[in-house]
């Protein structure tokens, strides 16, 4: 990932950013970062770069021309595949949080704008920014350590930058929930000791103790994200009534991607925030208005389409006419969910060895690089798009596995968080390769503490007979995939 900083004050934000860890990811590749001076590419022959503002008041403002050159300057050397966003930070942004910094991880260059003095003229910022980010209600005399603080934020998010991927994971604001106090030696410090639990050595009573913690601290110090985490504990325990059915719905809470729509305690509506597909279940599906155009969640999706083509997912039959009258959604597919409800690793005798990738027949388990996208996509028996496995591939989301250096078959995770995606290749069938990719694959969602599960075809009788054969648990009623024909 880059980061491309316009300012005009390049010195500031390098000398800023090269040192501790972001600058050892500069010199270890993980990301680059560079500054772009904009007074670089004024065209006043005396390298003036600001005005004084139409219609007066306090100030001088940032020209439209230097501003504008100098972004396409760096946008014009960026291969167009690529995912790519142009911040100007401002304090008339949003504000910027730990979710923002995960989504901005996701690109591949960021292009950050510092203004100066009163700000930028307003007719660049409308041609070239993608998102306006505040970093707090207050107001600096420049941009730049605003850009440094998205930069160093998101950093230490790309993968390999910190050390310890881990250390992100269990932060303050995953999962809505403020860090648990940390103690290091000495034991005793000024008369207070390091609460016992943690000299124990009794890893679950210390994830116990530390969730308590961070729970009453969020409660004690930030009210607001208390109350986002306790609606979600609650939905998860009305999921939980069925965990089977409701798994999907239960892993996006639990992978911390989910966004409550609509909740009353009987109803919920969840949208998946990567992959924005909509999660819907009601406790009761007799008492449903007699017309669809008085049903409320329908009603609220009715205004999400407005905005674009959705996607929902239903957990009960008796919802799909509601849909396809009030939405115009069809199903598209129907699946049963095949869950791992074990917290134990699947066993791997007889099929791999989990040291080597290496599985016992001699074929290599290994990630697909994107070389393998054609591949991967004329061999794929279901209807998924060419940009839908590209996405999985550069994500990292796919592996295969490989005889003699050429793919035998892959599997992979879905953007809303399923396994799936399974396919052997015909010559290399009657080899447990399909059991191999899929016990690499929940043993690998384990490790990550999540609950590993597939949705697999009602008519799928082979992938459902495997799902069996592996431990995992079916669960008794389909879900309904509906978008649009
Ligand atoms: N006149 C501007 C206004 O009232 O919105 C403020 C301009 S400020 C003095 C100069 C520059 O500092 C801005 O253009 C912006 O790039 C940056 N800046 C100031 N406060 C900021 C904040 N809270 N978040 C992000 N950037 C900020």
């Amino acid at each position: 990932m880059n980061f491309h900083i316009l300012t005009l004050f390049p010195e500031m934000v390098m000398q800023g950013l090269m040192t501790s860890i972001t600058g050892r990811a500069v010199q270890q590749n993980k990301i680059g970062i560079e500054a772009v001076n904009i007074r670089d590419f004024t065209t006043d022959k005396h390298g003036k770069v600001d005005d004084y503002p139409y219609g007066g008041g306090a100030g001088m403002l940032m020209q439209a021309q230097p501003v504008y050159d100098a972004c396409r300057s760096v946008l014009d050397r960026l291969p167009v595949s690529g995912i790519r966003r142009v911040i100007y930070v401002t304090p008339q942004g949003t504000p910027f949080t730990q979710k923002k910094a995960q989504e901005l991880a996701k690109c591949d260059d960021l292009l950050i704008l510092c203004g100066h003095y009163e700000g930028i003229d307003e007719r660049v910022l409308e041609e070239v920014v993608t998102d306006y980010i505040s970093i707090g209600d207050y107001v600096l005399t420049g941009g730049e350590l605003a850009a440094m603080v998205i930069v160093d934020a998101v950093a230490r998010l790309v993968p390999e930058v910190l050390n310890n991927e881990q250390s992100a994971e269990t932060e303050s604001f995953h999962g809505n929930l403020l860090e648990y106090p940390q103690y290091s030696r000495p034991e005793i410090w000024h008369d207070r000791a390091v609460p016992p639990v943690l000299l124990s050595g009794n890893q679950k009573e210390i994830g116990i103790w530390r969730k308590g913690q961070a729970v009453k601290r969020t409660k004690e110090r930030r009210p607001d994200l208390y109350q986002r985490y306790e609606t979600l504990e609650k939905c998860k325990n009305f999921l939980m009534r069925q965990k089977l059915l409701h798994i999907d719905m239960i892993e996006c809470i639990n992978r911390c991607r989910a966004e409550v729509i609509y909740w009353d305690g009987k109803e919920l509506l969840l949208r998946e925030q990567k992959s924005g597909v909509f999660f819907h279940t009601r406790e009761n599906v007799m008492d449903l208005p007699a017309k669809p155009e008085e049903w409320k969640v329908g009603k609220m999706l009715v205004k999400e389409q407005k905005r674009g083509r959705i996607c929902l997912v239903v957990h009960q039959e008796q919802m799909i006419p509601y849909v396809e009258q009030l939405l115009s959604l069809q199903v598209s597919v129907s699946c049963y969910q095949a869950v791992c409800t074990r917290k134990e690793k699947l066993p791997v005798r007889g099929l791999y060895r989990p040291d080597t990738m290496e599985t016992v027949s001699g074929y290599v388990i290994k990630p697909l690089d994107m070389e393998l996208l054609p591949q991967v996509v004329s061999n794929y028996d279901g209807d998924l798009s060419k940009e839908y496995f590209q996405n999985r591939i550069a994500e990292g989301q796919m592996k295969g596995v490989f005889c003699d250096g050429s793919m035998a078959g892959f599997i992979g995770q879905h953007d809303e968080g399923s396994i799936g995606m399974l396919q052997i290749l015909p010559e290399h069938r009657g080899k447990k390769l399909a059991q191999v990719l899929e016990t690499v694959m929940v043993n690998e969602a384990l490790e990550r503490g999540e609950i590993p599960y597939a949705q697999i075809r009602v008519e799928n009788k082979a992938s459902l007979s495997l799902q069996e054969k592996l431990g995992l648990c079916i669960s008794k009623a389909p879900v309904y995939w509906m978008e649009s024909v």
